[in-house]
């Protein structure tokens, strides 16, 4: 039954709504017609058959009585007890059969089978003081048996039997009439049902059409008006939830188109430097050889520059992926600090900026290594590239038994209030001059951010401007894979 129906809803049609409703209209009024059809139709013959026993028995019970008192079973002369059974039998369309106790027929109304002897089951239990009873024969006939009996003081003695069959051609005929007259209204409603059933069920869904007309004209660009089906909640919601959705991909799109500008302008800099240096050297003739090498050195820089930024890129690109190319591993975080560490020591020293590396706890968490370290390395270079000589940068690593922590702080030149809500941009820089001097691209913070996003961490941010900076990172140890 199970896989029945799972193959059923497998039917492309059925899945169609429409299709459903239109079934299920169906359905809920096949059932009232099968409930009148088996419920009363069929109930009205059992019942006029019962009525109909009933009726005739009561009638056999009184001619019974009466043929004891007439004495009819030694002689079957008595005019009056004669004209009730041809009553009986002309009324219900019968035949009356009396029999005695020795199973002779002593009276036939088609007057055919007197003399005769009867031998039947029904008959012989009847008298036999089996009682009366009664049966339906070849579903054409109803056969009476009542025994006709002589009272006694407190008994009584069978002295024959009277047994009545009467047509029951007048019940059938009404029940096939009935009957008739039922499937017609049975066509009848099935037919106007049908016809409701399709019209319902497009108008139900005339809505869901529409919405679907209104996401194709904004999907082939004729319009990129909001969507507003507001026939019923669920419509109005479909359409909110698109509009939302369209909304997000504009900010997207923008996005996008921004990033894109953006990139073409850091790019086209550093080849404007260059092509400016070059011209330069092309336009004097006789270039001193140490001119000659200061231009080449200023270019090589650029080209330096150019490199960065596209290795930046890159990086940017490769955490923006999806989730699928994130490579965890169960990591020890304190050695992963550690290395670190001791691989920005040289640029520290080279600032005069003093590393401080602290650790808690020892850590292992299921992160990717690689990607890790890239967000961990910008965070402390950017403590050291933004600090004063003789400055410091703490890393400090906890954990508790969900989430493990890093902070970075340093003792720099801190970041003004109105831009740390931009500090995560892709190209954002507080200082563009400064920033270029010490070489950076505006990339390292959105680099950093979107790893620690690819590991459902979280990254905040405190600083205060002359002070320093602090950047607080926290990972569950545990990767959850959405
Ligand atoms: P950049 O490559 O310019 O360092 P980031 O994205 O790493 O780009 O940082 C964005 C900007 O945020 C930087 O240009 C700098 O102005 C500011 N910033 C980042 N980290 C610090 C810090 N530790 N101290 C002060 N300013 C910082």
């Amino acid at each position: 039954m199970g896989g029945l129906w799972k193959k059923i809803k497998k039917w492309k049609c059925f899945r169609s709504l429409s299709v459903r409703i239109f079934l299920l209209i169906m359905f809920s009024c096949a059932i009232p017609c099968v409930i009148l059809h088996y419920g009363i139709l069929e109930r009205y013959m059992d019942n006029a058959i019962n009525v109909r026993t009933t009726d005739v028995q009561t009638q056999v019970r009184i001619i019974a009585d009466h043929l004891t008192t007439y004495n009819y079973l030694l002689d079957n002369s008595s005019e009056v007890v004669n004209a009730e059974l041809s009553q009986l039998s002309n009324l219900y369309d019968g035949r009356v059969l009396i029999v005695n106790s020795s199973l002779r027929i002593i009276k036939d109304t088609y007057g055919i089978s007197e003399g005769k002897t009867i031998i039947s089951e029904e008959i012989i239990k009847c008298v036999n003081g089996g009682g009366a009873s009664n049966r339906v024969r070849d579903n054409r006939y109803i056969e009476i048996v009542v025994p006709i009996e002589e009272k006694l003081d407190d008994s009584s003695s069978t002295l024959g039997v009277m047994l009545t069959s009467v047509s029951m051609e007048s019940i059938i005929s009404s029940y096939e009439y009935l009957k008739n007259r039922a499937l017609l209204i049975e066509i009848l409603v099935i037919v106007i049902m049908f016809g409701i059933a399709v019209l319902l069920s497009r108008y139900i869904l005339r809505p869901f059409d529409k919405i679907t007309d209104a996401i194709n004209e904004v999907k082939n660009g004729f319009t990129d008006e909001e969507i507003s089906v507001t026939e019923y909640l669920e419509t109005e919601r479909i359409g909110d939830a698109f509009n939302q959705m369209l909304g997000r991909m504009k900010v997207l799109d923008d996005s996008r188109q921004e990033f894109v500008s953006n990139v073409s302008h850091e790019l086209k800099t550093p080849l404007a430097s260059m092509k400016v240096l070059a011209d330069s050297l092309l336009a004097q003739s006789d270039v001193p050889a140490e001119i000659y090498r200061e231009f080449m050195g200023d270019i090589t820089e650029e080209i330096d520059r150019e490199n960065k930024i596209i290795t930046d890129l890159l990086s940017l690109v490769k955490m923006t992926r999806t989730a699928a190319d994130i490579n965890i591993e169960t990591v020890d975080i304190n050695s992963l600090i550690e290395l670190m560490m001791k691989r920005l020591g040289p640029i520290a020293a080279r600032a005069n900026v003093k590393l401080i590396y602290e650790s808690r706890r020892q850590v292992n968490a299921e992160v990717d290594e690689v990607k890790l370290t890239l967000a961990l390395s910008n965070l402390v270079e950017n403590g050291i590239k933004y600090n004063t000589d003789g400055g410091w940068v703490k890393v400090v690593l906890d954990a508790d038994h969900q989430f493990f922590t890093v902070e970075v702080s340093d003792s720099g030149i801190g970041i003004p209030q109105e831009s740390i809500e931009h500090i995560y941009e892709r190209f954002y820089r507080v200082d563009k001059s400064h920033s270029r001097q010490i070489g950076g691209t505006g990339l390292g913070l959105a680099i950093t951010r979107s790893a620690i996003l690819m590991h459902r961490g979280t990254i905040t941010v405190e600083s205060q401007e002359g002070k320093g900076t602090a950047f607080t990172v926290k990972i569950p140890l545990t990767y959850i894979a959405s």
